[in-house]
């Protein structure tokens, strides 16, 4: 088993139900979440939109490789965006990113992990650190923590109360 962190991402369409559909299969076809965050509603990073984001982070247990995860999500994404094809033409209404496999550094033609962009990011490390404050980056050789603290970005992210 090796523990790998995910964030979800989406500002289209019924968040609430397409992120418990994307966890639901999650738990399905990659493998038990053991910790989720809160989900935060977050300003659109590199592009303007009225729509704000929701993102998560989960940890999950997987027994899978780090492609079979990808195909596995890649898969979800695909699933959900058919689910709301009918009223949604052609948005993606889910992101399904992977931040971390153990400690894993992997760089191939479709996969690089840790993802590139984590440490320049809010949306992605304020989640991340609810969930997994001291881990450590395995190639800044940070904990999220620091990371969070020397993160310029100045986004809006906040955890929203969605019982
Ligand atoms: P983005 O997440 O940047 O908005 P996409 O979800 O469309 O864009 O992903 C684009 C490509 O990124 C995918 O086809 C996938 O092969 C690749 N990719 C590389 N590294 C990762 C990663 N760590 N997690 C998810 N996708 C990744
Ligand atoms: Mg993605």
């Amino acid at each position: 088993m090796i523990k790998l962190y995910l964030l979800l991402g989406g500002n289209l369409g019924n968040k609430q139900q397409v992120f418990a559909e994307a966890r639901t299969r999650l738990e399905e076809q990659v493998g038990i979440i053991s910790a989720q965050s809160a989900i935060y509603e977050t300003e659109p990073w590199g592009f303007e939109s009225e729509d704000l984001f929701w993102n998560q982070a989960l940890e999950l247990k997987t027994t899978l490789s780090p492609e079979g995860v990808l195909k596995q999500t890649q898969l979800i994404e695909l699933e959900l965006g058919r689910i709301r094809k009918e009223k949604q033409y052609d948005s993606r209404i889910i992101d399904i990113d992977i931040l971390f496999f153990g400690d894993q550094i992997i760089k191939t033609a479709n996969l690089t992990v840790p993802h590139p962009r984590i440490q320049e990011r809010k949306f992605a490390l304020v989640p991340l650190y609810e969930i997994a404050a001291d881990f450590i980056h395995p190639i800044f050789r940070k904990s999220l923590r620091e990371l969070l603290d020397e993160c310029p970005d100045q986004l809006k992210v906040r955890p929203i109360d969605i019982s």
